[in-house]
């Protein structure tokens, strides 16, 4: 079967948000109608396919859970000979939620990763630290440095295959210019590099920027991590159900990509659902064969805006402050698991050496704060406020 390709808006074709919003109401047909031939839609929509704005609102919110009861193929829309990958996450009651993608979703996936303020490039070396079990977050970065030219090191994550000395040896020996990691990564590897004699600011000038996500990331986390490495911190935001769905522009904003997908924020506590304001976030992708979604609820606590940027690409802005519904109680009733990790600012992670210099440093690992569901989908938002949690 020969499979047109759609053409993908890119940032610098529409003026303002009308203009985007206009592009998003031309592709919301399309996408309507490849859900509809997916089983999960086909029952819950029958004739009523939503094809128009209005049409979208009146349609409810596909969640996890119903992702989860549809687990497999419950959501595929195309025959399975078509799909390039399968991925899942397990979320904290085990069942889990599968996700998959074609090859030309992968043209998609891999055009919206690469929408940074630095750009990856055919001369960069590109360590990859995030899983390649199941999760789509190693394998969206690897194809997106391999389509630049990159030269790809697979490190995966937390293995012990990986223990941080290999990390500190593969991103000074190789001459690592660029990096894929959750933040707290970053200032690990800088203990890691310390203990082994190297100053992180001074002896990995090849480095150039460090991409992080999977956690929230407060500007003062960024600023630390920033000042330690010498090197821009460029953040991306997304999940494995969805691809990125945010990135920086050289404004050092976090966009939404609202060209590719339709955000709305859904309030749980009302039930209404804004294009805008503080809530949970909601995605329409609008370029996805496999596995269409109809306003899928990520769950994510997010606050979008539409607000005028110097970047001039004309998208929403999004802040990410993680999943405050399943994190652990801080402090006072309400208190904002960001501003916790904004005000312990990881003190203890910062690099420290052992005070026995023959000491191995302590495996740093796990528990770190708290995670929106993007890319890392199990056991979420941990705000550790405690003096006793700051190392974890
Ligand atoms: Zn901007």
């Amino acid at each position: 079967m020969t499979m047109t390709r759609p053409a993908r808006p890119e940032p610098g074709q529409w003026r303002d948000f009308r203009e985007l919003a206009a592009l998003q109401d031309a592709r919301l047909p399309v996408i309507a109608d490849a859900a509809a031939r997916a089983p999960f839609y086909r029952a819950r929509l029958g004739d009523a396919v939503p094809r128009t704005r209005q049409a979208l609102r009146d349609t409810g919110l596909t969640t996890k859970r119903d992702l989860r009861e549809a687990y497999p193929f419950g959501f595929l829309a195309v025959p399975r000979e078509r799909l390039a990958t399968y991925h899942e996450s397990s979320g904290t009651t085990g069942v889990p939620t599968a996700s998959y993608y074609t090859e030309d979703d992968w043209a998609d996936l891999t055009h919206r990763y690469a929408r940074k303020r630095v750009g990856i490039g055919a001369a960069d070396v590109f360590l990859v630290r995030t899983p390649y079990a199941l999760m789509i977050t190693g394998h969206l970065a690897q194809a997106t440095a391999r389509r630049a030219g990159a030269t790809v090191v697979p490190g995966d994550n937390r293995s012990l295959a990986m223990p941080y000395a290999r990390v500190v040896r593969l991103l000074h020996d190789l001459g690592v210019t660029l990096s894929w990691s959750l933040p707290t990564e970053p200032l690990l590897w800088a203990a890691a590099a310390r203990w082994a004699g190297h100053q992180p600011g001074r002896d990995f000038p090849a480095l150039r920027a460090l991409f992080v996500g999977g956690e929230p990331l407060t500007a003062a986390r960024r600023a630390r991590i920033a000042e330690i490495w010498a090197v821009p911190v460029v953040e991306e935001y997304g999940s494995t159900e969805t691809g990125s769905l945010a990135g920086e522009c050289p404004y050092e904003r976090l966009h939404l990509w609202a060209d590719r997908a339709i955000f709305e924020v859904h309030d749980p506590r009302t039930g209404t659902v804004s294009p805008e304001g503080r809530g949970q976030l909601v995605v329409t992708p609008l370029y996805r064969e496999a596995m269409p979604l109809l306003r899928y609820d990520i769950e994510d606590d997010v606050e979008v805006r539409y607000e005028d940027c110097p970047c001039e690409w004309h998208l929403p802005t999004v802040r990410v402050s993680g999943r405050a519904g399943v994190g652990y109680p801080v402090g006072r009733p309400g208190s904002d698991p960001t501003g916790c990790a904004s005000r312990s600012r990881y003190l203890t992670a910062t690099g420290r050496p052992p005070a026995a210099s023959s000491e191995r440093p302590s495996a740093p690992v796990s528990g770190s704060t708290q995670r929106s569901s993007a890319w890392y989908p199990e056991p979420l938002s941990r705000t550790r406020c405690s003096p006793h949690n700051r190392t974890s």
